[in-house]
């Protein structure tokens, strides 16, 4: 389709992959349920960010994702939108664990992406909490055991509730590895294994980075199943 690679052009996306669907260049036309839309039209969000218009109807199809592209460019409702509307079409038990799991490096950005799955989780009913080192474990306990729909967590402390058994990943069927290239580089690739031995093999995995080097070629390699890879402007 002539416009599609227009928009790819002038956008500068680079897509690997088969069966990749068109980008989805407006919110009205991306197939999201009322509620959501509400709350993009709250935000005053315009039109989709690059990433987001190509990475959405991918996740959508149920296909694993590897996402490059710069800080700032929207990555965070890149995955969580499409997470929503998984979690939606599942009607897990909230108790028996999450379906959603995002890992992040540190406690802001974790933070930061929590404070964005309430806000655009609130409507759908769609509850999340954050797992991170450096505070005490008892609140965080607290809110897993009255159930969520969305864990953001750093690999580390997630790892050490897994070892106490007070969350089970059975339920997980969307992984998010976000900023991977700084998960890896700050040494947790040891514990994000030992996080995906406990999650089904039969999930959807999504992978966010900034820059594509060998390490994370690796780990994407191990991770996820014949991922559509897109690509924004040009990489290290
Ligand atoms: P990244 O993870 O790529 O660094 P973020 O997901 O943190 O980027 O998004 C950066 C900022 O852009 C956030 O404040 C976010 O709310 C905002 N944002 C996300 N999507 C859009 C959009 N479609 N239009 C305008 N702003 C957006
Ligand atoms: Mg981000």
């Amino acid at each position: 389709d002539p416009s599609t690679e227009a928009y790819r052009r002038r956008h500068e996306i680079t897509v690997v992959g088969g069966n990749v669907p068109a980008p989805i260049t407006s919110f009205e036309t991306g197939g999201f349920p009322p509620e959501i839309l509400k709350e993009i039209q709250r935000a005053g969000f315009p039109s989709p960010t690059p990433i987001q218009a190509q990475s959405w109807p991918i996740a959508m199809q149920s296909q694993d994702v590897v996402a490059i592209a710069k800080t700032g460019s929207g990555k965070t409702l890149g995955y969580l939108l499409p997470g929503f509307m998984h979690i939606k079409r599942l009607q897990n038990n909230l108790r028996s664990g999450p379906t959603v799991l995002v890992l992040a490096p540190t406690r802001e950005l974790a933070t930061q992406i929590l404070e964005e799955a309430m806000k655009f989780g609130r409507s759908s009913r769609i509850s999340s909490t954050c797992l991170y080192g450096g505070a005490p474990k008892g609140p965080q306990l607290r809110d897993l055991d009255r159930g969520v729909d969305v864990v953001v967590a750093t690999p580390g402390r997630l790892n050490d509730i897994l070892e106490m058994r007070r969350i089970s990943l059975k339920q997980v069927s969307y992984l998010v590895l976000d900023e991977a290239d700084r998960m890896l580089d700050m040494g947790f690739e040891p514990q994000i294994r030992k996080i995906v031995k406990a999650i089904p093999p039969d999930r959807q995995t999504l992978m966010y980075t900034a820059t594509w080097p060998k390490e994370v070629r690796r780990i994407a390699e191990d991770l996820l199943v014949n991922p559509v890879q897109v690509t924004i402007g040009s990489v290290d």
